[in-house]
């Protein structure tokens, strides 16, 4: 089927209103681990609530100061780009705030990403390229597909291996009951008709 539209000169991420509201209520500094899991969490079900997109959200901290850099959710659906997971969105706005592509440019500041859940094949890229230098996710991505019934992806099963030889700490688990309790969330609201289940989470 011909495609009506010019062919764009460039393709963007908006985040909604929601979300720009949240990011100005943020603690600058979130220092305890439950806390970072705590608002990520928070912020992924109020992407469900608002319908922007999947349950999903991240966070890309300071690493040893707690300070946030960026927070960012799935807006697959409100942007209608299917590369715009929570991860990438939230990456991709850390990387303009500093001006560089590489977040990891200064040992003395490594960055942190702090995710709801695994990132799936296309994030694990993301984040390996971004330059952070730790990872710490809650609900890991066979329970996201067994709950969800998103494809995560051929995610290598030594992904956790290739992570720490590239220099990324990873650190897996917290609040995973309260995380799976969004995505459980998710899956009734498709159920229901109320949303649209897409392809990857
Ligand atoms: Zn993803």
């Amino acid at each position: 089927m011909p495609v009506d539209a010019p062919m764009p000169g460039s393709y963007g991420v908006r985040i909604p209103p929601w979300l720009a509201a949240e990011q100005a209520t943020l603690p600058a500094r979130i220092t305890d681990r439950t806390e970072r899991m705590r608002m990520v969490n928070r912020i992924a079900a109020r992407n469900v609530e608002e319908g922007t997109g999947g349950p999903f959200a991240a966070l890309v901290l300071d690493s040893d100061t707690g300070d946030v850099v960026s927070a960012g959710v799935n807006l697959v659906l409100s942007a209608n780009v299917a590369s715009a997971h929570a991860e990438v969105v939230a990456l991709s706005l850390a990387q303009t705030r500093v001006g560089d592509w590489n977040l990891g440019t200064d040992p003395a500041r490594p960055r942190a990403l702090v995710g709801n859940a695994q990132p799936c094949v296309m994030c694990l890229g993301t984040l390996i390229w971004s330059g952070v230098k730790a990872l710490d996710f809650s609900v890991p991505g066979f329970e996201v597909e067994r709950i969800t019934g998103f494809d995560e992806g051929p995610v290598p099963a030594d992904w956790r291996e290739q992570l720490e030889k590239r220099g990324i700490a990873v650190d897996t688990g917290l609040l995973q009951e309260e995380c799976s309790t969004v995505l459980e969330d998710f899956r009734s609201r498709v159920a229901a008709g109320t949303i649209t289940l897409y392809n990857g989470g």
